[in-house]
């Protein structure tokens, strides 16, 4: 991968901005009375309702959204770590109703493509001419024996921020030294691939300080994982991973193997099996298999586990005037990130207006970081930028690359990472939800 130069990637990313984002969209009001209605307000469904709005005020927005609040994904691992409080990643939605976005608690339990309605669970029914839906993942249950939504509230995933991430913070708390942590992170695709890998770092931190002698085991049913080069560089670095008393112990499963795929979880005694050994642990972190949200499987708009759509709109492959974005839609190389479903997010409101108003979609392009830390003081990230080739979404050459190990960087600017990680989190919070 090339190496990263911030100033490649603001220029590429410029690009893209204009291309996306708001900068390139005036507030314009066509007169005719449009409806969209978005399912799920979250870092895509939110996103989306307030730009549309801010590129037609004339065009009347709903978001229905299951929660009152919602919990950002990113940063969760920091609350994890100890350093960040749960309040502290908690949004609202007054900012969404302050750019006129009707925004609706309740959940949507079906959408019918042909009479262009939303049906909620409180037996409301909502008429659109455009449809986004937006509901992030849900889980393969089914997948690990012994594992369903009633056992995660003891054993979390803490794969959706909230209650299951101070849930797994207070079990790490309170775990005594010498204790054994234990993550299993999920099979590709899902939501945030270097997620597994810094909460690894930032659980070991936080034992290394306040408890030296604990392991953490991570049982992974795959043979390598994002940023892997980095994030073992830092391991080595800080919690001597590769030597005899490592803190972390990385378990990958060669290619057609089973060895750490998880096979079932005996939650009394927190034991976990696997294809190839049995693991107790005192604290247990299990991320499983995941999907498109189950309002995806219900609207028919799935083919396996994820959403078709046509890249240049996120319009549905199966049906016409509904689009899927964010970590829901079929859209690799972008990854199933907040930052790229904030960037879909973009590109979709600014289709949606277009032709809402009988013009043609404008061209799309995406822009990704993904920024991890690895140790209080020590960011990492990677960043790309996307354009369309031949209607599909597709990196653009040179654009983006990985933050440079060790050896080509001073601490300096692994710390300066750290810090463009917590600016971007106040930037895009107040992009989705301000
Ligand atoms: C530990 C962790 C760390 C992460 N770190 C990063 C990071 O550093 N950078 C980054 O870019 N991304 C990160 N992510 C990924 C990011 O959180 C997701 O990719 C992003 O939230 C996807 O947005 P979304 O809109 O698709 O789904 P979500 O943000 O999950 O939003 C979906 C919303 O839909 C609602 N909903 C679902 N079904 C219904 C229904 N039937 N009716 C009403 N409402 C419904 C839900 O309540 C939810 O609010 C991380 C994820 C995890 C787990």
């Amino acid at each position: 991968m090339t190496q990263f130069t911030r100033r490649n990637f603001i220029k590429a990313a410029g690009g893209a901005a204009v291309a996306a984002g708001a900068a390139g969209f005036p507030m314009v009001s066509f007169g005719a009375s449009k409806k969209v209605v978005v399912v799920g307000g979250g870092m895509g469904g939110a996103a989306a309702a307030k730009y549309i709005r801010m590129m037609d005020s004339s065009i009347e927005v709903t978001v229905i959204e299951a929660n009152k609040h919602y919990y950002t994904c990113f940063m969760s691992n920091e609350v994890i770590h100890g350093r960040r409080s749960i309040d502290s990643i908690r949004f609202g939605y007054t900012g969404l109703a302050g750019h006129g976005v009707k925004v609706v608690h309740d959940i949507v339990t079906g959408i019918d493509a042909n009479k262009q309605t939303v049906m909620t669970k409180g037996g409301h029914h909502f008429k659109y001419d455009r449809c986004i839906v937006a509901p992030g993942v849900d889980f393969k249950w089914e997948k690990i024996e012994g594992y369903d939504a009633k056992v995660a509230e003891d054993i979390p995933h803490a794969w959706k921020a909230g209650s299951q991430t101070v849930t797994l913070r207070k079990q790490i708390e309170s775990m005594k030294d010498g204790g054994v942590v234990a993550i299993c992170p999920p099979p590709n695709p899902f939501r945030c691939p270097p997620g597994p890998y810094e909460r690894t770092s930032l659980i070991a931190a936080y034992l290394k300080k306040n408890k030296p002698k604990s392991k953490i085991v991570v049982l992974d049913p795959k043979p390598k994982f994002s940023k892997m080069g980095l994030f073992t560089a830092a391991w080595e670095k800080y919690y001597g991973y590769k030597s005899s008393d490592s803190m972390i112990d990385w378990q990958g499963t060669p290619k057609g193997s089973d060895d750490n795929v998880l096979k079932s979880v005996d939650a009394k005694t927190r034991t976990v099996t696997t294809g190839f050994n049995e693991l107790k642990a005192d604290v247990l972190n299990i991320i499983p298999a995941q999907k498109a949200g189950k309002i995806a499987f219900a609207a028919g708009l799935t083919k396996g586990d994820w959403c078709p759509v046509h890249h240049n709109t996120f319009e549905s492959t199966i049906h016409k005037n509904i689009h899927v974005i964010g970590d829901a839609a079929i859209q690799s190389p972008l990854p199933k990130s907040g930052y790229a479903a904030n960037s879909e997010a973009k590109v979709t409101a600014a289709a949606v207006v277009a032709l809402l108003n009988g013009k043609d979609a404008p061209t799309p392009s995406w822009v990704n970081t993904c920024y991890s830390f690895v140790h209080p003081g020590d960011g990492i990230s990677v960043a790309m930028v996307y354009n369309l080739v031949d209607g599909k979404v597709s990196k653009v050459k040179g654009s983006g690359g990985l933050t440079p190990g060790y050896a080509k960087s001073t601490m300096e600017m692994r710390a300066r990472e750290e810090q463009y990680a917590l600016s971007w989190f106040k930037n895009i919070t107040h992009d989705t939800f301000g």
